[in-house]
């Protein structure tokens, strides 16, 4: 049994072909800079295949041209798509708004109502479409599942998915917190349920997804009681290049004095700011190097994510009244050490220590890193959006 998972950006398309229920994957790989003109030379597909890499050179037009060009991989690496040998395709899907809070089998009438939430985002579901468009005209045969981003966000309280303004305004322009890398929160918060033993119904958690980009969300027995990203995935910590939560009226100001327009706010909040706009690089591996450099804009850039961050988790303690987990996943969370220790710094009190010689110690592991008299227990659980895809998937095509 096998399954193609399709993650597809604006200029990017990731996958992997994987089996879901060992979780082995036979292949996976990356097609980059869709669209741009380049030399003949350029590497535009890594394929990653039985631990060998096939590469292909030159120009990428589109995604359809993309996804061919994966095909021709596939087969080079003596891999069969064709339909006797893929059970399912999975695509993840940023935006389901209001529509969508499930797994779902793509119809064309699916890929209409996940084109018209392009709305709510602009930036994704845009190339989900494409990617899904080009992967159901190469692969007719076989079923196609929407996995969506927002889905796990779902069911959160009223309270926590409305925000106060105008009523009436915000129910005319699907203004709600919606919540992003659902995905991940549901297949992380799991894992540490089975790590914890016992009912998961029981399990109070948090858990902070920290990568380029990053969320941190709470919850209760299993579901989603509040999230930091919001009708987009701009809201919350801060992150690689966006800037999280920010005085709204910061772009009023600056609509004004510094004459940005709506697509200006949108390029500097969206890929100017957070780590990258303080510090000048995205990358916390070359942040830390600016900062053991002596470089005090990238200190700050540091301190103001580590500020942000104890935010939330203090948000959320409350929220959740006691708290059995909190979990690290993502780039940065799983591989940072000084994150996780600058996080939850000085929260004994709170019942919260983290064991400083399993917090360095380097795994690809699910782990626990808090020491043993920790009343919360803290973990670091790699995440993995892809096999989470995978078996939504093949559980929906069963
Ligand atoms: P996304 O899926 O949002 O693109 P990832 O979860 O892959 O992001 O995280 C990417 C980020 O993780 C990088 O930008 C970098 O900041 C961070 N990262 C990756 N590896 C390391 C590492 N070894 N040490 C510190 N940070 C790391």
């Amino acid at each position: 049994m096998q399954v193609l998972v399709i993650n597809s950006g604006s200029s990017s398309i990731k996958y992997q072909l994987l089996n879901p229920v060992s979780a082995t994957v036979m292949a996976s790989g990356l097609v980059s800079r869709i669209g741009e003109e380049l030399p003949d030379d350029t590497v535009t597909i890594e394929h990653h295949s039985d631990g060998k890499q096939f590469d292909h050179t030159g120009t990428i037009a589109d995604h359809a041209e993309g996804l061919r060009a994966v095909f021709g991989l596939f087969e080079r690496s003596g891999h069969d798509l064709t339909g006797a040998h893929l059970s399912a395709v999975g695509h993840r899907v940023v935006h389901g708004g209001e529509v969508f809070y499930e797994p779902t089998l793509i119809t064309d009438e699916v890929v209409a109502a996940i084109d018209a939430l392009s709305m709510l985002a602009p930036l994704h579901n845009p190339a989900n479409v494409t990617g899904i468009r080009s992967a159901r005209e190469m692969l007719p045969d076989v079923p196609q599942v929407a996995v969506f981003d927002t889905a796990f966000f779902h069911g959160l309280p009223d309270a926590a998915k409305t925000y106060a303004i105008d009523a009436e305004i915000a129910a005319a322009h699907g203004v709600r917190r919606y919540g992003f890398h659902g995905t991940s929160h549901e297949y992380v918060s799991g894992r540490v349920s089975q790590l914890l033993g016992g009912d998961p119904a029981t399990h109070n958690q948090i858990v902070l997804h920290l990568g380029n980009g990053a969320s941190a969300s709470a919850i209760r027995g299993g579901r989603a009681i509040d999230t930091s990203m919001g009708l987009t995935p701009l809201e919350g910590l801060v992150m690689g290049t966006r800037s999280g939560d920010i005085d709204p009226g910061i772009a009023m100001h600056l609509a004004r004095t510094a004459g940005l327009n709506v697509d200006g706010i949108d390029e500097l909040l969206n890929r100017n700011s957070g780590i990258k706009g303080m510090s000048g690089v995205n990358d916390f591996r070359a942040l830390f190097a600016k900062i053991d450099a002596g470089d005090r804009a990238a200190r700050l850039a540091y301190d103001v994510y580590i500020h942000r961050l104890r935010h939330y988790i203090g948000a959320y303690m409350v929220d959740l009244g006691r708290v059995d987990a909190i979990t690290f996943t993502a780039g940065v969370g799983e591989n940072s050490a000084p994150v996780r220790i600058d996080a939850l710094a000085g929260l004994q009190r709170f019942g919260i220590e983290v064991d400083q010689t399993a917090n360095n110690a380097k795994s690809q592991e699910a782990r626990f890193i808090s020491t043993p008299d920790s009343a919360v227990k803290v973990l670091v659980v790699p995440t993995d959006e892809e096999l989470a895809i995978a078996r939504a998937a093949t559980a929906l095509v069963r």
